[in-house]
């Protein structure tokens, strides 16, 4: 049988150079656009039995070529669970070795969440009697923006994920966070329904999601650029959730990221922003804390350097928030490899473990939520 490569599916990428016998070579392709690339997701057929070796030709010129040291691919072939599969990176090529059971084997750089999933995802939670459902406007692509609204409280919590599309872990933490705060015998979610409104935005980046990009909108724009200006042109989705944002106000948000290099959890705040303030930077640190207590998935030695004073990226909705809102903001990163604290090497970081990651994120939240109110009084 021949082998035969594809990804003209929802948010698939890479190009075939080759097919020689059991190797194939692959590159994978630029968001429009953009110079950026590393997300990959295709479907390799007739590969019965066969010891698969696959050739990422041109994965040195990846925007993170750093993250592909110690980096294990995701295979599947039921397309429900994606295991971690022989990956090694040398001489600026990802070279990915398997020998699938079944004829049709898939493989991406991580569990792919696509648009059918996000679709059934919005529509689940919308049957739910006390969410509100709404389409804060359209995409470049004309796809909708999604945002659901939980609760009565309050305080206002923005949860929002994806701005960089690649990052499809950021909506795994979604699936886990929505099923727990839909939970009504889940005291942690009947509590913080009555003392905050949720607003939540699972995809920041439908364009990108299905058109298979790592960083960038249908225009090639990095939407996590464009909170100090967004624009109809080149960045609706950033426009339309911060209309909404200035509607309800922001107390309290977190936005959702996976990083390429780090095998680890972690957060990132809002230091160096112009009006910071002690008590606003102490309540990150308190929610931190209270997460690192609640789930040993996260952790708080490795992370991103912080900001001197004043010299917060402004572009950046965790920046912008605290600053416009005064409200207490965070940037959560989940691994593209795994958590090395914690290994799983079946699995690697898994759609499993940031559906635990959310829940425990929740219940951080709630563990200081009285301190925000404090705070906001
Ligand atoms: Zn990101």
């Amino acid at each position: 049988m021949t082998l035969s490569v594809s990804s003209a599916f929802d948010g698939g990428n890479i190009r075939l150079v080759a097919v020689d016998g059991d190797r194939i070579d692959l590159e994978i392709v630029s968001d429009h656009q953009s110079d950026f690339y590393q997300w990959f997701h295709f479907r390799v057929t007739g590969c019965a039995g066969r010891a698969l070796e696959l050739r990422i030709l041109n994965a040195g010129g990846a925007a993170y070529a750093h993250g592909w040291d110690g980096y294990r691919a995701r295979m599947s072939e039921d397309r429900e669970s994606w295991r971690q599969v022989d990956t090694s990176y040398q001489g600026r090529v990802l070279t990915i070795r398997a020998t699938p059971t079944t004829n049709s084997a898939w493989f991406a750089y991580f569990a792919p969440f696509t648009m059918e999933r996000h679709h059934d995802l919005i529509a689940g939670a919308a049957l739910h009697p006390d969410v509100e459902h709404r389409s804060l406007g359209q995409t470049l692509d004309g796809q909708e923006i999604d945002y659901l609204k939980i609760g009565t409280g309050p305080l206002s919590v923005w949860l929002y994920a994806r701005q960089h599309p690649g990052e499809s872990m950021a909506e795994w933490w979604m699936e886990g966070a929505l099923e727990r705060l839909l939970d009504d015998a889940d005291p942690v979610a009947r509590s913080l329904r009555a003392r905050a409104t949720f607003h939540i935005v699972p995809n920041m980046n439908p364009d990108g999601t299905r058109r298979g990009h790592l960083r960038t909108n249908a225009a090639g724009v990095n939407l996590n650029r464009e909170w100090h200006a967004p624009s109809a042109e080149r960045s609706p989705e950033v426009l339309h959730v911060l209309e909404e944002m200035k509607r309800t106000g922001v107390d309290f948000a977190m936005d959702v990221h996976g990083d390429e290099a780090i095998p680890a959890n972690f957060l990132a705040g809002f230091e160096g922003i112009p009006s910071w303030k002690e008590e606003q930077g102490a309540l990150f640190a308190a929610y931190s804390d209270a997460l690192e207590r609640l789930s040993p998935d996260f952790q708080t030695k490795q992370g991103y350097e912080i900001a001197a004073p004043g010299q917060a990226n402004l572009s950046m909705s965790t920046a912008q928030l605290a600053e416009r809102f005064g409200a207490v903001t965070m940037t959560l990163e989940m691994p593209f490899k795994d958590n090395d604290d914690l290994p799983d090497p079946e699995e690697g970081w898994s759609p499993d473990r940031c559906r635990h990651l959310a829940r425990a994120c929740l219940a951080a939240l709630h563990a200081v939520i009285g301190q925000v109110e404090e705070y906001r009084r």
